[in-house]
């Protein structure tokens, strides 16, 4: 333990006094109860680095359960145990949670490992991580609360803005680090260490990958895909060869890269709006990935990484529609016939044609309705349709989409009119009304 350095005052001015006071409770308890605990991983990184993150992970020597036991009464929480690792979740009242892991030895990592050098455990949990700046450690218990632990240089990685793994085969033993490591060096704006890159592209020529199952391979493109700086990540993952290693016509090209940074601006501009339906981004990123390729390669890439069935479906709508509908934006539409055209596709569809097209009169129309046709609706309902002495039934949706067409080219702008345009319509149809 080189490093001594104290950062109480550091938590007292970042942290929220509430988090503060938990967090001397837990380290008053252990020091009652004999346990050791210590703050660890993101929350401490995070720390030193000035960023908000308050997911409280704890790492407890030597038995994480039995410590949060112990506190759930203390801290009036709910305890949630997973004995197959070892790790407790305590809810607090307030909803928030405090994450509980005991520390592990991996004797494969310290084949020397001596039980009597003091700290030895908390040491070899640390080496198990990922990568340094994810080593840190802050010491809870009463006595020594706030002491910093840096056993592999992490602080000073983490100063000068590096990405370094911990041991060679750390790759080989989990390749999702690989892209944890992409993902924050493209989160922090670091650099990923000259020999910690080579250990990524060495496992990656030995093929890491295939032996990664889809759900776990999914889950990492995911995780990139959702890190605000995406694209820098997606620039790296391309550059040491993931995509190729999955499968050679994956790799980014010119046009893949436009098209990526346009479905960028496109998202920001969507939030911006604030419309209340969410997008999917790995709906937009996969077709984009998958868009030149042959349908049965896009099915059998969507095995691979074991897409879940619904983002699998709008993917393929997406690649296989964004034809199609091009060539019916080009047309003269109408307001009621653009909505007709678009409202039945998912918004990731929308959204990538407005991506895919440079043509000024197709962004427009995709802009003019979602802007300003999507959410149009219209003022009378059945229930008015029922006053008027119509027998209910499937008339009544056609008959309310015919008034809602004639509200959206602007031949009714009034509820008087609508009304007057479906008694209209029914006149035409030569329903019988009363009176
Ligand atoms: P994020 O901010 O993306 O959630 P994080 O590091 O803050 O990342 P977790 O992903 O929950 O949070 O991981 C918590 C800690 O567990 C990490 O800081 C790291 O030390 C360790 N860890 C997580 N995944 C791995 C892994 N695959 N290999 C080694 N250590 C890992």
């Amino acid at each position: 333990e080189k490093n001594t350095t104290d950062i109480t005052e550091l938590m007292t001015k970042r942290l929220p006094d509430k988090v503060m006071g938990i967090l001397y409770l837990i380290g008053k308890k252990a020091d009652k109860e004999g346990y050791k605990v210590y703050g660890v991983g993101g929350f401490v990184r995070d720390l030193l680095l000035g960023k908000d993150n308050l997911d409280l992970d704890l790492v407890v020597e030597n038995d994480a359960i039995s410590f949060a036991k112990s506190l759930k009464n203390y801290l009036n929480g709910k305890l949630k145990t997973f004995p197959q690792y070892q790790t407790a979740r305590l809810t607090l009242p307030s909803g928030k949670h405090v994450d509980f892991a005991t520390a592990r030895i991996e004797y494969y990592a310290f084949p020397a490992a001596s039980p009597e050098v003091e700290q030895s455990t908390i040491k070899q949990d640390l080496y198990r991580r990922d990568f340094t700046i994810n080593t840190l450690a802050v010491k809870l218990n009463g006595s020594t609360f706030g002491k910093l632990l840096d056993f592999f240089d992490g602080a000073k990685d983490l100063k000068e803005g590096i990405i370094r793994v911990l041991y060679n085969l750390s790759f080989v033993e989990d390749p999702t680090r690989i892209f944890r490591g992409i993902r924050f060096e493209a989160r922090f704006n670091f650099t990923i260490e000259d020999q910690t890159l080579l250990f990524m592209k060495n496992s990656l020529i030995t093929g890491v990958l295939d032996k990664l199952p889809g759900e776990k391979l999914y889950e990492e493109f995911r995780n990139v895909f959702y890190e605000e700086n995406f694209m820098d990540a997606l620039m790296k993952m391309d550059e040491i060869g993931i995509f190729e290693n999955i499968f050679p016509d994956l790799k980014l090209n010119e046009n893949k890269i436009e098209t990526i940074s346009i479905i960028q601006d496109i998202l920001q501009w969507y939030e911006q709006r604030s419309y209340n339906k969410s997008v999917s981004k790995e709906v937009l990123i996969f077709s984009c990935l998958f868009y030149d390729q042959p349908a049965p390669i896009v099915s059998s890439l969507s095995e691979r990484l074991k897409i879940p069935t619904k983002i699998r479906e709008v993917i393929f709508t997406t690649i296989n529609h964004e034809n199609y509908l091009t060539k019916k934006l080009e047309e003269d539409l109408k307001n009621s016939e653009l909505v007709e055209l678009l409202d039945g596709y998912p918004l990731e569809t929308i959204l990538f044609v407005l991506a895919r097209k440079d043509n000024k009169s197709i962004k427009e129309k995709v802009y003019y309705f979602l802007e300003n046709l999507k959410g149009v609706g219209i003022s009378i309902t059945g229930e008015d349709l029922k006053n008027l002495g119509i027998k209910p039934g499937p008339i009544y949706k056609k008959a309310l989409e015919e008034v809602r067409k004639a509200r959206l080219d602007g031949i009714v702008s009034t509820s008087e009119e609508e009304l007057e345009y479906v008694l209209d319509f029914f006149a035409k149809k030569g329903e019988r009304l009363n009176g």
